[in-house]
């Protein structure tokens, strides 16, 4: 397996748009990096670039330290799984996944071998004879993958493999890539734009917005400790809540909203980076899981609830708070009703800060 690292990449596309800036990050041998953003932040232009399918306009993309830049895509020893996985359909399953060594010259019997191992791994051993058009949507898209499996390149490149596959395929899909991943001790950078793919199945994740990273980092670190307000908006289902207002210091922390006074707390893990902020404009955040209804005497803020979302194992509660709308997760059971005032509450431990003007993190 390989390395693959990324040194200030640069997208310019001829009409002027730069669709990647100062892209710069490292894959570890084995790792399975998520490259996750909103539609058109560029993630697929960086995993092309990576693949060799796209010029860089700048800065240099390596496999195990050789630059790859001027290299073609057939000489970078990748292997790219798309959104539009195109079978052939006039071929049968085995002769889908051995196509791309044929086309390579390997021989005959180490086609069939390498072909009967991916479908032992993929379980398609029943449909090696089948058609594409005979298959179930989940048996294509693990025909996709083995044909990219098959030829046992040093890094895997997938771009949203699972789109086009049902909620409940691409759940069981999920799990069996990060079982793959497991069990191959693959190198993989894999593009999505679902936060919930992004978070279960990347060791590591690269947040994308507007050609440029947000942050680096695990799963857990993004979700509790994310570095602005767009990556904390953005990950997370639902959304965490933003409150804005000046931060003001009175016997304890307050966010002053046009007049209406939040009471935060003692805030003993924040006051120190928050001190800077007194007086300044700042954006609260709190996860629907730390917004809870309290006991009238505890409330920090009251809000009203418009919609209850039962999923099951939570309920969404959809409040509120003056021109804010703001969500509590709760647990199922017996809910206020539809258009009554909650006091709610929140704990000082989980709250975060933004800079309002620039949206970097404060505490
Ligand atoms: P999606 O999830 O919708 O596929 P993405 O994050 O993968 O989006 P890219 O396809 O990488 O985004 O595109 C990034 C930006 O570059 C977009 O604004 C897109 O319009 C622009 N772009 C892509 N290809 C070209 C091109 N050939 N010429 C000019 N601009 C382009």
């Amino acid at each position: 397996m390989a390395t693959v690292s990324l040194d200030r990449v640069r997208k310019l596309y001829p009409n002027g748009h730069v669709a990647v800036d100062e892209a710069s990050f490292d894959i570890a041998d084995g790792e399975l990096l998520v490259l996750v953003g909103p539609s058109g932040c560029g993630k697929t232009t960086l995993l092309r670039m990576i693949a060799g399918l796209e010029s860089i306009s700048s800065g240099t993309v390596s496999i195990d330290t050789r630059v790859v830049n001027e290299v073609a895509p057939k000489d970078r020893d990748i292997a790219m799984v798309f959104q539009n996985y195109a079978l052939y359909p006039h071929m049968t399953v085995a002769e889908n996944l051995g196509f791309g060594l044929r086309l390579r010259g390997k021989a005959r019997a180490e086609i069939d071998r390498r072909v009967s191992e991916v479908a032992r791994l993929l379980e398609l051993e029943s449909r090696l004879d089948a058609r594409p058009a005979a298959l179930s949507g989940g048996q294509r898209q693990r025909v996709a993958l083995g044909r990219a499996l098959v030829r046992e390149p040093k890094v895997f490149l997938l771009d949203e493999p699972l789109s086009n596959l049902d909620a409940r395929l691409r759940a069981s899909m999920r799990v069996e890539i990060a079982r793959l991943h497991r069990q191959l001790g693959a190198t993989m950078i894999y593009v999505t734009h679902d936060q919930v793919e992004a978070m279960t199945l990347g060791q590591r994740i690269v947040v994308l917005d507007g050609g440029h990273i947000q942050q680096i980092d695990t799963p857990m670190n993004l979700y509790q400790r994310p570095a602005n307000l767009f990556v904390a908006g953005f990950v997370g289902s639902p959304a965490m809540n933003f409150l804005r207002g000046q931060l003001r210091r009175d016997t304890q922390w307050q966010l002053d909203m046009a007049g209406a006074l939040l009471p935060l707390g003692e805030l003993p893990a924040q006051a120190s980076a928050l001190q800077a902020w007194l007086g300044r404009e700042v954006t609260l955040g709190v996860r629907p899981e730390h917004l809870q209804p309290v006991a009238a005497g505890n409330a920090a803020l009251a809000a009203t609830l418009e919609v209850i979302e039962p999923v099951g194992s939570d309920v969404f509660l959809n409040l509120r708070h003056g021109e804010h709308m703001l969500v509590a997760r709760v647990p199922p059971g017996e809910l206020p009703t539809r258009g009554s005032v909650l006091p709610l509450g929140f704990a000082a431990a989980h709250l975060h800060f933004f800079d309002a003007a620039d949206g970097k993190r404060i505490a």
